[in-house]
């Protein structure tokens, strides 16, 4: 089996790396950045964000796992004791695939049949570099609100836990084939008007952002960000491309959440 090590760079986390490379190729496992079937991610949940931005353009033939050198993660639920562990199971072929939805971000430019899309893990957010965002929000072509605020921000369900959340945004279950829209302090009273709450949109619907009077934006995907001048529309909706993670143990999303939140200690 070939594989590749993505490392957040610190002292421990490369450690650990020439560690798993080593027994990895022990058991004959051989390293290939190129094309490998299986990533370990050795950081954080930020890390696994790089990795799987580094393999987007093969992620029907890669699987990731991550091992946390600091704090649980979301994406990084390994510890880095369980290394040996680890590598059996990869070295026996002892795990099973589930797949996580991600978000298509399709940015279309005005005066042009230019069109860049995007896959997001966790969420894309937009902004406006110096003035009140104003867009309009469509919901499947219909007109839905004109938002002013400081931005928006569209999840995917494993990403409901990240930004999301510290906006307000409800935490969805990765099993869930959707997306979120939430809002970044909308501007509210009796002239400027917004739901409020956060939406959630199944798989066959598609939002689509359209600037009223700016057209330079600042958006990001995951923690890519970019500026994007002369800005036509920002399409979200469902991929239909997927994340790949290799499970070794039954670690439960609301558990993950749990200890993640709430207390590291879980009582049965
Ligand atoms: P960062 O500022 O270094 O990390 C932001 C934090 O978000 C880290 O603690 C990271 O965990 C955590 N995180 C990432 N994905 C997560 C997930 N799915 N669920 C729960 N926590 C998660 O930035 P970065 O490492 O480049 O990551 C970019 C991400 O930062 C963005 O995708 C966005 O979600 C998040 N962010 C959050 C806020 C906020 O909460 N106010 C603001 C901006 C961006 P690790 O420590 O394990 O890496």
């Amino acid at each position: 089996m070939r594989f590749a090590i993505q490392s957040r760079n610190d002292p421990q986390s490369n450690e650990l790396m020439e560690r798993a490379i080593n027994y990895l190729t022990n058991f004959g496992l051989v390293v290939d950045e190129e094309r490998p079937e299986i990533v370990l991610s050795i950081g954080g949940d930020g890390t696994l964000l790089h990795a799987f931005h580094r393999y987007t353009h093969m992620l029907s033939e890669v699987a990731f796992v991550g091992i946390h050198t600091g704090h649980l993660g979301f994406y990084a639920d390994w510890k880095p004791s369980e290394i040996e562990k680890l590598v059996i199971s990869i070295a026996k072929d002892e795990f099973k695939v589930i797949e996580y939805p991600l978000l298509e971000v399709t940015i279309n430019y005005q005066n042009s049949e230019e069109c860049y899309t995007y896959l997001a893990l966790n969420e894309s957010t937009v902004k406006s570099p110096e003035v009140t965002l104003v867009m309009d929000v469509e919901l499947n072509g219909r007109p839905f609100e004109r938002f002013r605020g400081d931005g928006l921000c569209i999840s995917t369900p494993s990403g409901s836990t990240a930004y999301n959340k510290a906006l307000g945004g409800a935490i969805l279950h990765p099993s869930l084939q959707a997306f979120q829209l939430t809002e970044m302090a909308s501007i509210n009273n009796r002239v400027f008007r917004t739901v409020g709450s956060s939406l959630v949109l199944p798989a066959h619907h598609k939002c689509i952002l359209k600037p009223v009077k700016a057209e330079d934006f600042t958006v990001t995907v995951d923690h890519v960000q970019l500026l994007h001048k002369n800005v036509k529309s920002i399409q979200y909706r469902v991929a239909k491309e997927k994340i790949r993670f290799a499970r070794f143990k039954a670690f439960p999303f609301w558990q993950r959440v749990h200890e993640s939140f709430i207390d590291s200690d879980l009582k049965e």
